[in-house]
């Protein structure tokens, strides 16, 4: 079984980041316990390396030859006391859109976000900025698929003019921007289009925002747009992908 190594601790960033990071119980950046294991894979430092991990495992997930790294008792026991994860994926709810299935990554190797249509608002983008800025993660994934529900329900919702019941309209209201495009030129599968459009405008967003553009012009992160076919299994970028 693969092991993605030992969790080294990049130094944060900032005194008030440190401080913001261990004020959240569960992501301390305690000291490593040290365990001994096979043939430790390094973890992905830069953006390339680590989009470079996730499409391997991509690779394996679509051919059924899977490693299924790192989720064994003794990983549990080596990033029991800090994490050092490699990269953020935020991705749909959708109960067939797992990330660490997906990119068949280990424990401990992502930080992951999940929410209909993978919409996002200030909550959602904090948690996403939580790696990058306190501990260096170096690459977000921002992860909509085929056939989404959430998108097909807002869609349906915004072009009626009829509000989603209960807090379900905050997730249209949250994809207006995508819907928007989509009403220019709907394509011939509306929805579709429209998950499109909200992987694309979410990881721009992201991408170009106060907090992560900075790291994103020097080259320290990358925010990578994707699409998750149900069909194949296959992760398709759409944008983003580290050069
Ligand atoms: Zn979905």
């Amino acid at each position: 079984m693969r092991t993605a190594g030992l969790p080294a601790r990049r130094a944060v960033l900032t005194a008030g980041l440190a401080a913001a990071a261990g004020a959240l119980s569960g992501c301390s950046a305690a000291p490593v316990r040290k365990v001994t294991t096979a043939a430790p894979q390094p973890r992905p430092a830069t953006p390339q390396a680590a989009y470079a991990r996730l499409m391997e495992g991509n690779k394996r997930w679509v051919s059924g030859k899977l490693d299924h790294p790192d989720r064994d008792p003794e990983r549990r026991e080596l990033v029991a006391e800090a994490q050092d994860p490699f990269g953020v994926v935020l991705a749909c709810i959708d109960s067939r859109v797992a990330p660490e299935l997906i990119f068949d990554t280990g424990l401990g190797d992502l930080y992951v976000l999940r929410t209909g249509g993978q919409a996002i608002g200030p909550v959602v983008t904090g948690s996403v900025e939580y790696g990058p800025l306190t501990g260096g993660t170096p690459l977000v994934v921002v992860l909509g698929h085929q056939r989404c529900g959430a998108v097909e329900a807002a869609y349906t919702s915004l072009k009626a003019g009829k509000p989603l019941p209960g807090n379900l309209e905050a997730l249209a209201k949250a994809m207006v921007p995508a819907y928007e495009l989509t009403a220019k030129n709907p394509g011939a599968d509306p929805v579709d289009t429209m998950t499109h459009h909200q992987i694309e405008v979410t990881a721009e967003g992201l991408r170009t925002n106060a907090d992560l553009g900075p790291l994103v012009e020097k080259g320290a992160l990358g925010v990578v747009g994707a699409y998750y076919s149900l069909d194949t299994g296959r992760v398709e970028v759409l944008t983003g992908a580290p050069a």
